[in-house]
């Protein structure tokens, strides 16, 4: 898999340009190739607003330059294998890296505007005990610009519909791959590229204090938590991470995270009956967050085979819900439909021939 440091990324020794901030293509451009700053802003334009192919379908490049970068230089570092859409409009992108690893996003349908859930990472390293894709452990870290091309090909793909926000929720843990996500997040806001806005493009984590120290300091991208439990006992239990960075920590460093105004910190809370859905769970989260300037987001469990895990019925997450609102948090459910072709966003991770029977979780 292809690494991201001070080297760019490069498959058969050929650059993958879309994992480039605009600085560093325009010093590439320049050391490696020759070229001037006009000929950066052109291929800029070229890869990420246009989403071109191939070189040929660049405007305003010489016929030299594009022989020297078709040499040295690939555009996509994604292949779109399979496209898979749910009967509500959801869809599941799987895409394959240069190495032969499927990496999976789903584009999820807002009114009149989409979002897209990433991947960051092939497996996730973290090990929580409800999540699917901790089954595959940790197979590598996407490149930088493997995280871009999943937007740059899902709107080549979709075309006139507007993807316009996305949220780092796929396989993954993406503040254990921050070399790459932190680059990532700033192509993605590129005004004279992607041009997502910062406030939509939101990266969540199982909670790597220092990870999320450092994002705040180097990203504009929006934090997301998945706290998913009120007590040490029961979030040690649930995810190893919380026996290095216990609650408090983790609350610490969210107050320390720099939230811009009218911005808040997503807490994201996994209901799983029996476990954290208790009314002293209620009690312990609204102290939790009481004076954080953030919003919750309750998923019901999607139950998957081999789990020990229940989800809680409608009724008791509505009450958990209705409860947390009455300690004047803002709180919304992530409603659930099942497809059987669909995974939701944070527990992909089997290929399709495996899916079986996922429900489809939508914001
Ligand atoms: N690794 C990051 C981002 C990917 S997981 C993180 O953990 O935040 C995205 C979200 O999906 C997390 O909030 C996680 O708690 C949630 N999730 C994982 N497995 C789930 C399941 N089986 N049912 C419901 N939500 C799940
Ligand atoms: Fe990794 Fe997130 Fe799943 Fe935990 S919930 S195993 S951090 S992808």
């Amino acid at each position: 898999m292809p690494s991201t440091s001070a080297t760019p990324a490069a498959v058969d020794g050929r650059v993958l340009l879309k994992g480039l901030t605009r600085p560093q293509l325009g010093a590439w451009l320049q050391s490696h190739l020759d070229a001037p700053p006009s000929a950066a802003e052109r291929l800029w334009i070229g890869l990420h607003r246009r989403r071109a192919a191939h070189f040929s379908e660049i405007d305003g490049l010489t016929p030299a330059l594009r022989r020297r970068l078709a040499d040295a230089a690939q555009i996509d570092a994604l292949t779109l294998r399979e496209l898979r859409t749910a009967s509500d409009g959801a869809s599941k992108l799987l895409f394959e890296t240069a190495s032969g690893a499927i990496i999976e996003s789903v584009l999820i349908p807002g009114a009149d505007r989409a979002t897209l859930c990433l991947s960051s990472q092939v497996g996730c390293a973290m090990g929580c005990r409800f999540c699917l894709t901790a089954k595959m452990g940790l197979m590598g870290d996407l490149s930088a610009a493997e995280i871009v091309d999943q937007l740059v090909l899902a709107r080549r793909h979709f075309g006139a519909r507007p993807i316009t926000g996305v949220v780092f929720m796929g396989m993954g843990e993406p503040l254990h791959n921050l070399g790459a996500v932190v680059p990532a997040t700033q192509i993605l806001i590129d005004p004279a590229g992607l041009d997502l806005s910062a406030r939509r493009v939101t990266v969540s984590t199982s909670g790597i204090v220092p990870a999320i120290d450092r994002l705040g300091a180097e990203s504009p991208a929006q934090l997301a938590v998945s706290l998913n439990a009120t007590t040490d006992e029961v979030r040690d239990w649930l995810m190893p991470v919380n026996r290095k960075w216990p609650i408090a920590a983790l609350i610490a460093a969210l107050r320390r995270f720099p939230v811009r105004p009218r911005q808040r910190i997503l807490i994201e809370y996994v209901l799983l009956a029996g476990v954290n859905d208790a009314p002293e769970d209620v009690d312990r989260l609204a102290a939790l967050l009481h004076d954080l300037p953030c919003k919750v987001n309750l998923i019901a469990f999607n139950q998957h085979p081999g789990s020990e895990l229940r989800r809680p019925t409608d009724a008791a997450v509505d009450l958990f819900r209705d409860r947390l609102r009455a300690h004047r948090l803002t709180v919304a459910v992530r409603r659930t439909r099942g497809d059987e072709a669909m995974a939701a966003c944070g527990q992909l991770g089997k290929p399709p021939r495996a899916a079986r029977g996922l429900p489809l979780a939508l914001p």
